[in-house]
């Protein structure tokens, strides 16, 4: 059913594995490196050989990455925007080094600059990201935010625009519950959510989506705050995560919530019987 969760790689990125098996998920999300820190990391051929190895001999089918926060493709400091669009194409070939097939970036933050500017810095830095890498397959996946401070990506129109834009095939989305809920998209219920989804296909596309994460929210509808809370624990209730895992099987869904003990095996399991019922 592809559900799974951001898996940790403390210890090596093959450890992402021994979590992946010990909670019988077929697809993970990971940080290919330290994702607090501008250092970039090569993959190295022991790693790599190491790390695929693991993912011939895993049930999992499919293995995504999520971009390094720091990464900030909107900022108006031009040095950031140079670091940022280096460490994104370093990503990207980290994950083609590793069979991943995409990576979920957070648009940017526009900080000191207009929504319009911003989303102009995220296309000319994708243009450049594409172009420096355009012998892999990896897809970059604009994730849609919860519009805390000035970042970019809180209405679906954002993504929709830089993908106009951008205009690649390697260009696609992925969808977060709580980003959505917190951005003001009500979903707590099922027409609700069939009303954001319309949406989202209507705006975006559908056809864009390849990757969803599963978080219940701590905060309000609208109220921009981006903190993730246990599933049906939250503001969103259990209604939205039914109607997903009934309606996007095909789609790798993980969870990113708090790893607090066994959180993410109790997470899973209420998920899996969502979709049996
Ligand atoms: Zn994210
Ligand atoms: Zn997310």
């Amino acid at each position: 059913m592809l559900l799974g969760v951001h898996c940790s790689i403390r210890g090596g990125l093959q450890n992402a594995f021994r979590e992946a098996t010990s909670l019988g998920i077929d697809t993970f999300q990971i940080f290919t490196k330290n994702q607090r820190q501008w250092k970039e990391k090569t993959v190295d051929s022991e790693e790599k050989s190491i790390f695929l190895d693991r993912f011939k001999n895993s049930n999992v089918k499919m293995i995504f990455s999520h971009a390094p926060y720091l990464i900030n493709l909107a900022s108006g400091n031009a040095s950031i925007w140079k670091k940022s669009v280096h460490a994104l194409i370093g990503e990207i070939q980290r994950c083609h080094e590793l069979g991943l097939v995409f990576s979920v970036l957070h648009p940017g933050s526009a900080k000191g600059l207009s929504a319009e500017d911003g989303i102009t810095n995220i296309i000319k830095a994708l243009k450049r990201v594409l172009s420096a890498t355009k012998n892999v397959m990896v897809k970059i996946l604009l994730e849609n935010t919860a519009g805390q401070g000035s970042s970019i990506g809180y209405r679906f129109e954002h993504l929709r625009k830089i993908m106009d834009e951008v205009d690649s095939k390697r260009i696609g989305v992925c969808f977060d519950t709580c980003h959505a809920f917190a951005a003001g998209y009500y979903m707590r219920t099922k027409t609700g959510f069939e009303a954001t989804i319309e949406k989202l296909d209507s705006i975006v596309g559908l056809e864009h989506l390849h990757a969803i994460h599963l978080n219940d929210s701590k905060g309000e509808l609208d109220s921009k705050l981006d903190r993730h809370e246990h599933i049906g624990k939250g503001k969103l209730g259990l209604e939205p995560f039914r109607q997903i895992m009934r309606r996007f099987p095909h789609i790798p869904k993980v969870i990113e919530t708090p790893k607090e003990d066994k959180t993410d095996a109790v997470n899973l399991e209420i998920l899996r019987k969502l979709s049996r019922v």
